[in-house]
């Protein structure tokens, strides 16, 4: 079968590859529909992870299930299944407390820019929709797999609430997934903080109220211009750099709270800045599994579309061109078809 491996920052090829097979009994293999690029993805294609040899690329899927392991019951040969970017069994103390990307069997996706993915802890991670969904629908439920499951985590991390006010660090796919949990829990106020034209546009259209262009001082300022000189009580982080965490810290008022969701590549949080800013700190790999029935069902009903942050769409075999958009900004998320 054909699978991506990163060879090099900047070398993403497609090969041919043994194809997966079960391996435990909780494990399922499953035929991808569709995978996509991340901009997580981008941090080793950009050298800011090294590459020490080659590996494979990916942890976002939805896909028809092929072939389950003898324990996984949860889901049968045939059916259209989602899955988180960390997988869980759902069973143990921290999965039970909520937080299976923090589950004590966890296995972290690596393969799913491929035609076909093994699942380990299937049984406690893929979710089967109750029919094969329409293809209009098969974006958002990519989606939702990581980065609208991303997003609602931060928006719950930053404690939006009904009539809250939020702002959007980010303006990337999880930034504009952000701007959609936001508006479904209740934002009256949604701060999109964005340079690019055609983001500000879908941030607009997922509900956010106000877009900042600046950043910085500046950046920091406008949002405190219209939050009555505080700053939002909620503040989503959905970059990772020290820059924008920077950004969100300072946008917070005394008694807000920040999620922060952009895997941090030197960030460094000043122990006194936060003890005197009375500024909340929650943040991690999404518990993905934890949404999975509820944004199924809002993407199924046509609730929410966040299969919008897809603007590419490739098949497998020009995956490089689909790395190479994002890295350049032509796009803001590539969707892979095999
Ligand atoms: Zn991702
Ligand atoms: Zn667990």
């Amino acid at each position: 079968m054909r699978a991506t491996v990163i060879h090099a920052p900047g070398d993403i090829r497609v090969e041919d590859v043994p194809e997966p097979k079960i391996i435990k009994p909780t494990d399922a293999i499953i035929r991808t529909v569709a995978t996509c690029v991340c901009g997580s993805d981008l941090w080793p294609y950009r050298g800011a992870e090294p590459v020490t040899e080659p590996h494979p690329m990916g942890h976002e899927y939805v896909g028809i299930v092929e072939e389950v392991g003898s324990e996984v019951t949860n889901v049968r040969p045939g059916q259209f299944v989602v899955g988180s970017f960390a997988t869980s069994d759902n069973t143990c103390a921290n999965c039970r407390n909520g937080w299976q990307s923090n589950c004590l069997h966890r296995e972290f996706m690596s393969t799913c820019q491929a035609d076909y993915v093994r699942i380990p802890n299937a049984h406690g991670t893929l979710v089967a929709t109750d029919e094969h969904p329409g293809a209009e629908f098969v974006p958002g439920l990519l989606a939702v797999s990581d980065v609208m499951g991303t997003g609602w985590y931060a928006a719950l991390a930053a404690e939006v609430k009904p009539g809250s006010t939020a702002v959007v660090v980010g303006d990337g796919a999880v930034g504009l997934c952000g701007v959609i949990a936001s508006k479904e829990l209740g934002a009256e106020r949604i701060i999109a903080m964005s340079r690019h034209a055609s983001r500000q546009k879908l941030a607009l259209e997922f509900g956010a109220t106000d877009i900042i262009s600046e950043r910085g001082e500046e950046g920091i300022s406008r949002v405190k211009d219209l939050t009555g000189g505080i700053g939002a009580g909620s503040v989503l982080e959905c970059v990772g750099t020290a820059e924008s965490m920077r950004q969100a810290l300072h946008s917070a008022r005394p008694g807000g709270n920040v999620g922060f969701v952009g895997v941090p590549h030197e960030v460094v949080v000043d122990g006194q800045e936060l003890f005197f800013s009375h500024v909340g700190l929650r943040g991690g790999p999404a518990p993905v599994r934890r949404y999975l029935p509820d944004l199924i069902d809002r993407v199924l009903s046509g609730h929410i579309d966040p299969g919008k942050v897809f603007d590419l769409t490739l098949p497998l075999d020009q995956v490089a061109e689909g790395y190479k958009a994002m890295d350049e900004r032509r796009a803001i998320k590539t969707l892979l078809t095999p």
